[in-house]
């Protein structure tokens, strides 16, 4: 599709006046270029692909067209006086997600796009990690939309709270995340149980092989669109050299230095979340862990607190970091470096969204510099080494020096002592601290 002649407003794109009337009580005042260029495609019934980064409005790209159409479908059938097709436990329009925050997420959004229907559109959530039974009662009668994780939606299925043959409009979000979190069998198994004429909207960041053979085996004529991150230039990207075994103090005194409120934090293991709350509270600042280990419940009720401002820093592993959306999340850190470049994106992904400006943090100790540079070079960046007052790496760090020392994996040297009045002071390498040193106090 032709990018040129873009809908400047929502009005233009054909949406029905109760949806104009919810977007402007929402502040949306025009449609970003995913909604611009997907919407008046999606609402005549083409298939779409898109590649869409997190925080572009992809929820609002399709949960709009869907509503509209059952809207109009609801209101031809009381028009008519005809029964409504579907009765029992049926769904019309089916969204996969990969993680079950992010069925909560675009479920809640929906339901807000779809507040002036006055509750005539049904919209339910179903992921695992909580009871079943609530949401087989939620699925009495069926369900107009139906947002799902893979797995519980086949439970479901398999104990009848819910059929799939009326399904005509399937949403994959996230299909990369989905195929890379090990779903394909369930995957499969929920599409070989959906008819085979349906509208299908697919969304992924990055377009592997498996999502390629998906997009060939699931769409029909397809719009393509590749949005690039709409807030990349809300989205400020800086990374901090520091030496290591001193992330932890850097990271204490940024939280302090800037006061920032809502830091969401990156590290790569569920029992680091721990370590590094733990730590940081010997440092005097409170922080609360968000990771697959914990129960669902409390998952839950520390993403509402961290969304409302009740918590200041938040320590995740990268559950967090696919789809999330925290209103005007002003730092992203990543204390360790996400192993999948991809998933650098994601995580930074988190701040900086709907145009609000966000900061992305990496810090980076000589372990992380060559990794770091393999980000930048998938992502075609380049960002400054920054260092802190007071937390500066010794001046031989560079990068001939570094991949050096990495490739005859010696352990790495450090200047003497830690203290930072010598840290300022020019230093030769030694071995000691570096290779004893590690993020432990
Ligand atoms: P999403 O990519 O769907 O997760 O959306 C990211 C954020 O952008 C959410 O907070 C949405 O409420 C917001 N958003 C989506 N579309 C618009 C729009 N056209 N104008 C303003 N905010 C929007």
């Amino acid at each position: 599709m032709t990018t040129a002649t873009l809908p400047a407003n929502f009005k233009a794109l054909n949406l029905v006046p109760v949806l104009l009337a919810r977007l402007t009580e929402l502040d949306y005042q025009q449609p970003t270029p995913i909604q611009a260029q997907a919407i008046p495609s999606v609402l005549a019934g083409q298939d779409l692909i898109a590649g869409a980064n997190t925080g572009s409005g992809k929820t609002a790209t399709f949960a709009l067209p869907m509503l509209q159409k059952i809207h109009l479908q609801k209101v031809q059938a009381e028009k008519s006086n005809t029964e409504q097709a579907q009765k029992g436990n049926f769904v019309t329009g089916l969204i996969l997600v990969p993680t079950r925050e992010l069925a909560k997420q675009v479920a809640d959004s929906i339901k807000s796009y779809a507040a002036h229907f006055n509750g005539k559109i049904k919209t339910v959530a179903v992921f695992g990690g909580v009871s079943t039974n609530t949401q087989m009662l939620a699925l009495r009668g069926g369900s107009d939309i139906l947002v799902a994780t893979p797995g519980r939606l086949l439970d479901l299925i398999s104990s009848n709270a819910i059929k799939l043959d009326k399904v005509n409009t399937l949403v994959l979000d996230e299909a990369d995340r989905m195929l890379s979190l090990g779903f394909t069998e369930e995957l499969s198994a929920l599409l070989a149980l959906l008819p085979s004429k349906k509208q299908t909207l697919l969304f992924s960041a990055t377009f592997p092989e498996q999502v390629k053979l998906l997009t060939q085996a699931l769409l029909n004529n397809p719009i393509e669109i590749q949005v690039q991150n709409a807030d990349s230039s809300t989205l400020v990207q800086r990374v901090f050299t520091v030496n290591k075994g001193e992330k932890t103090a850097l990271l204490a005194y940024l939280i302090q230095q800037h006061k920032w409120r809502q830091a969401l934090i990156f590290v790569n293991a569920k029992n680091s979340c721990e370590h590094l709350a733990s730590k940081l509270s010997k440092r005097g600042i409170t922080a609360e862990v968000f990771h697959g280990d914990k129960g669902q419940g409390a998952r839950s009720r520390v993403l509402e607190a961290f969304k409302a401002g009740e918590i200041d820093v938040l320590i995740a592993t990268d559950i967090a970091a696919r789809g999330l959306d925290i209103e005007k999340l002003p730092v992203v850190i990543n204390f360790d470096l996400p192993r999948s470049p991809s998933d650098y994106m994601h995580r930074i992904g988190r701040s900086g969204r709907a145009g609000e400006v966000g900061l992305a943090l990496s810090l980076i100790d000589y372990e992380d510099y060559h990794h770091f540079k393999v980000i930048e070079k998938k992502h075609k960046i380049r960002l400054e080494r920054e260092q802190v007052e007071g937390f500066e790496v010794d001046e031989a760090l560079n990068d001939e020096l570094l991949a050096q020392l990495l490739a005859e994996s010696k352990p790495m040297a450090a200047p003497e002592g830690s203290g930072k009045k010598k840290r300022k002071k020019k230093k030769t390498i030694n071995a000691d601290i570096w290779a004893g040193h590690s993020d432990q106090e």
